[in-house]
């Protein structure tokens, strides 16, 4: 069992919403939801407040496979198309200046080309890291539409925010 995963199944067994326990730590619903799906943890204190709140110790909180699940984690292979990129540039520079030492005109023009289309492809490798952002990480939550009023909501409200229809009533 995850952290979230815990979080998850005991708030649940509480028959807390999510907005409950948010409202509970002063936090938004969303970290809540990122904590339970994995893409966020809290800090220490936060964790421990967690734990109060839940009436849970922290040994249940992080559960030791949550530990072991962590440390199996492979770090992702570093990216290195940019250094063949940039790379490619470097050569067709150099194929530049060696066809530079020829004495033909048409050479000359290739050369030049080379050499244009060696500095352009450096470049483009050289910019390659910075078009990759943070990853994305999915906002959207699960969302419910209110059978009286038709509007949607996010799922885990016990009552629609618009009408108020209570689905647990
Ligand atoms: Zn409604």
């Amino acid at each position: 069992m995850t952290f979230g995963e815990a979080i998850k199944q005991k708030r649940e067994s509480l028959g807390m919403t999510q907005q409950d326990l948010a409202e509970k730590l002063f936090v938004s619903r969303q970290t809540v939801c990122r904590w339970e799906n994995g893409s966020r943890c809290p800090d220490l204190i936060m964790a421990k407040k967690i734990s109060m709140v839940l009436g849970i110790s922290m040994d249940d909180l992080v559960p030791t496979e949550a530990v072991q699940a962590q440390e199996t984690v492979k770090e992702s292979p570093v990216d290195l198309s940019c250094v063949k990129v940039m790379l490619l540039g470097i050569m067709l520079v150099l194929v530049a200046t060696f066809l530079t030492a020829a004495d033909d005109g048409f050479v000359m023009d290739v050369a030049g080309f080379c050499f244009v289309a060696g500095i352009i492809t450096f470049l483009v490798g050289l910019f390659i890291p910075m078009q990759k952002g943070d990853p994305v990480i999915d906002d959207t939550l699960p969302q419910r539409k209110c059978p009286q009023c038709g509007k949607e909501h996010d799922f885990d409200y016990p009552k629609c925010p618009y009408c108020n229809h209570n689905y647990y009533g």
